[in-house]
């Protein structure tokens, strides 16, 4: 199973690997490629990944449409792609010294069968994907904050992506991770609606909530969460 969005199947794009960019003569749909580093520009967003010799560039502003959301690239790429993720990406003929992308996404790995999921499998899956990656990314920024600068400590895999967006057909639901400290047991939730800029990490559990204004620890988590984000 491969998630394609609608738009590339109705234009009947071909996917290619990433040793036929060099060739191509029209736009391809290139799978599994691991971003390692990342420029922007006024006008444009430079990715670079270890299968191309060229730079990925696609303009900042790109609408980027999945099920019934459009987002610009540039957006898409604040909120749901962190260090060493994969994106699948369509591109076009190299130009300039760049490879053209004209939509990307955050690599998307099925586990278990279709048939199994339900009324969930008709919702547009890189739309499932952008708005629960984006949550994710939001929680392993927060955890890294909360371990760098006030000393909480979580299991490790809190703190980093796996690379991409996992659907469990078998297991529909979202998978809230835990994020207990494991040194003083504070349970913290981190709060982010699907456009937000901003993260809001509050106690849980047996502290009670700290609401925005609140408390100056609170407020500096909050800048100091915002601050990595753009760096993530
Ligand atoms: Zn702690």
């Amino acid at each position: 199973m491969e998630y394609t969005p609608e738009e590339i199947q109705r234009l009947a794009i071909a996917e290619k690997s990433a040793d036929d960019v060099r060739t191509l003569d029209a736009p391809a749909l290139i799978r599994r490629l691991p971003l390692v580093d990342r420029k922007s520009s006024s006008d444009g967003l430079l990715m670079v990944t270890p299968q191309i010799a060229l730079p990925l560039w696609i303009p900042i502003n790109q609408a980027m449409k999945f099920g019934t959301e459009t987002i610009t690239a540039v957006q898409y790429f604040r909120q749901v792609i962190e260090r060493g993720d994969m994106i699948d990406a369509v591109v076009a003929p190299a130009i300039n010294n760049v490879v053209p992308v004209q939509l990307y996404w955050i690599r998307i790995e099925y586990v278990g069968t279709r048939s199994e999921a339900g009324s969930f499998s008709e919702k547009d899956d890189g739309l499932f994907a952008m708005w629960t990656k984006s949550g994710e990314k939001a929680e392993r920024v927060v955890a890294r904050v909360l371990r760098d600068t006030f000393g909480h400590s979580f299991p490790a895999d809190r703190y980093q992506s796996p690379g991409f967006f996992e659907i469990r057909y078998q297991d529909k639901k979202i998978r809230k991770p835990d994020m207990t400290c494991l040194a003083c047991g504070l349970t913290f939730e981190v709060k982010k609606r699907n456009r937000d800029t901003h993260f809001r990490p509050s106690h849980s559990n047996s502290m009670p909530r700290v609401k925005q204004g609140e408390s100056r620890a609170s407020i500096k988590m909050r800048v100091i969460a915002l601050r990595q984000r753009w760096r993530a």
